[in-house]
């Protein structure tokens, strides 16, 4: 068959999608596809208008955050002109890898040479495991905390258990009012699919709250055009808060029998079609209060998706799965 012949291959098959609320939106990039901003001092952040990577100027080198291979060599652009304008060396020293995954750290090897990379230890097994030249393995690794000090500035990394990622990391800037923690809470937006491809839901939905504990007023969550404030992370923990809530009462209401009655012996068709109802009733209510509210509500399967894993969640972790055989 042909590409025409497939669903939605042409963009007149493409559906239609509420409006961007403008408070989701961020700055205009530059000809070359990105914007370099000041968080604080010389804490800098680059964006393309959907990932986020950040840097620190200092005395002694260039400290890279993340290296999204969709920013890419614009990273380099974006450290030439901040250093340039400032008078400071471009020499890129440190790299911090925030989790191992290729979408935030598939440029990293473009920073060679006599680089020293940063990373969870967790970090280090999973690049060895995925074995990929793009993502240098980092050579400096730790536990539970690090303090990384290069040229007099600082950067307080730690891990706080799995969230997104097995080994995604807390990074706090002391000196510059500043937290990155990535991939959990989107600015202004809604999670992508399964709580934003979480592997750890539990720990996803903790995870805000952890972030809150930290004294901070930017907020540089990798994702989409602008920084993030502790009100987004507010928003979040509702909207995951309302997930939740509601998971719970069309678990506790939605009744399997006639599912399981109806599919007979195909015991899975029972299951799919008593699954599907819950989350059906548990997303329904989330996706019309925050449509308008964060950017891509309405595009429902990203609400599904994170309903489902949740309330998947509510059964195998937290429990009662059901009641037992007498
Ligand atoms: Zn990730």
């Amino acid at each position: 068959m042909t590409s025409s012949d497939s669903g939605a291959s042409s963009a007149a098959d493409l559906p239609d999608y509420a409006p961007i609320p403008q408070s989701a939106l961020g700055p205009a990039l530059n000809d070359q596809g990105y914007y370099v901003g000041r968080v604080e001092r010389n804490l800098y952040w680059v964006t393309d208008g959907v990932y986020q990577s950040a840097f620190l100027t200092t005395p002694d080198g260039v400290v890279l955050f993340d290296a999204p291979p969709s920013i890419g060599g614009n990273l380099r652009r974006a450290v030439d002109e901040i250093a340039a304008a400032n008078g400071v060396s471009n020499r890129v020293t440190h790299l911090v890898y925030s989790h191992h995954h290729a979408d935030h750290g598939g440029a990293a090897s473009l920073f060679g040479g006599d680089v020293v990379r940063v990373g969870h230890e967790e970090t280090r097994r999973l690049l060895l495991r995925d074995d990929d030249p793009a993502r240098p393995v980092p050579e400096v690794t730790f536990a539970d905390s690090y303090t990384l000090e290069v040229g007099g500035e600082r950067a307080e990394l730690a891990w706080h258990g799995p969230n997104h990622s097995p080994d995604n990391i807390y990074i706090h800037f002391p000196g510059h009012d500043t937290l990155m923690f990535i991939d959990v809470v989107n600015a202004g937006w809604v999670p992508i699919y399964n709580l934003n491809l979480s592997e750890d839901v539990i720990g996803y939905m903790q995870a805000p709250a952890i972030a809150l504990s930290y004294p901070w007023t930017h907020f540089i969550c990798g994702h989409l055009g602008r920084l993030a404030t502790r009100e987004d992370v507010s928003v979040h923990q509702q909207y995951i808060a309302d997930i939740e809530a509601s998971a719970r009462e069309a678990l506790a209401s939605v009744d399997p029998t006639p599912s399981y009655m109806h599919y007979g012996q195909n015991a899975w068709a029972g299951v799919k079609a008593h699954l599907d109802t819950v989350t059906e009733r548990a997303a329904a209510p989330i996706i019309a209060k925050y449509t308008g509210v964060l950017a891509a509500a309405d595009i429902e399967i990203f609400t599904t998706t994170t309903t489902f894993a949740i309330m998947q969640s509510l059964r195998l972790d937290s429990g009662p799965s059901g009641p037992v055989h007498p």
